[in-house]
């Protein structure tokens, strides 16, 4: 709450709050409880990004969704910092899914803002093109046959496909731009 303050009083700028950003995030699976957040802080004492980052507290994030404000996280490079450890989630003694806040704060920017980070974008083509998020290289795949496992699952990349447009995704991802990295330290793009 300190920190909140502290950035209130060096902010001169007001800050256009939106009373209805809560409720939209509160439609996302996972996000429904975010009014429960009573700011203990347990979350951001066990993240394991915290740790290392000036910024980025997912106790701070849930209290920036509650207070409406909305501007200060779509499009944050910072949100794509959280790795879904879910450690916030096991911990949290309220139930918040801080975690899953944080992916729909994602989803929302990426839809706000047509951009997303490089790798999510080579991940979904890889998804689109085979139905597999990695692409596994020819030489892997003999080495799983020489172990004596079996082949890997065909995918049906028409249904991808289908899902991608039925979803709008399929636009979204031919017309994202792309960042490659988030300063750990800043909370800025990078590269
Ligand atoms: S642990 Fe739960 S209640 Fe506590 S600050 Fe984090 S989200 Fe809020
Ligand atoms: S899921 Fe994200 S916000 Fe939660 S503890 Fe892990 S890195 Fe931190």
């Amino acid at each position: 709450m300190a920190e909140l303050q502290q950035e209130a009083q060096e902010n001169v700028k007001p800050e256009k709050i939106d009373p209805k950003f809560k409720y939209e995030v509160m439609k996302h699976p996972g996000a429904e409880k975010i009014q429960m957040c009573f700011q203990c802080g347990t979350c951001t004492a066990d993240c394991a990004i915290a740790r290392f980052s000036d910024f980025y507290k997912p106790r701070k994030i849930a209290r920036i969704v509650q207070l409406g404000l909305k501007n200060r996280l779509l499009g944050n490079p910072m949100l794509w910092l959280c790795t879904t450890c879910f450690t916030c989630v096991d911990h949290c003694p309220q139930g918040v899914e801080v975690s899953s806040i944080v992916r729909a704060l994602r989803n929302m920017s990426v839809g706000n803002m047509n951009e997303m980070p490089f790798i999510y974008k080579v991940f979904a083509s890889n998804v689109l093109k085979t139905g597999y998020v990695y692409l596994m290289p020819e030489s892997r795949l003999k080495r799983r046959g020489a172990e004596g496992l079996p082949p890997l699952p065909k995918s049906n990349v028409e249904h991808v496909t289908k899902l991608f447009e039925a979803t709008g995704f399929l636009e979204t991802l031919e017309n994202a731009s792309t960042f490659k990295n988030v300063n750990l330290k800043t909370g800025d793009q990078d590269g």
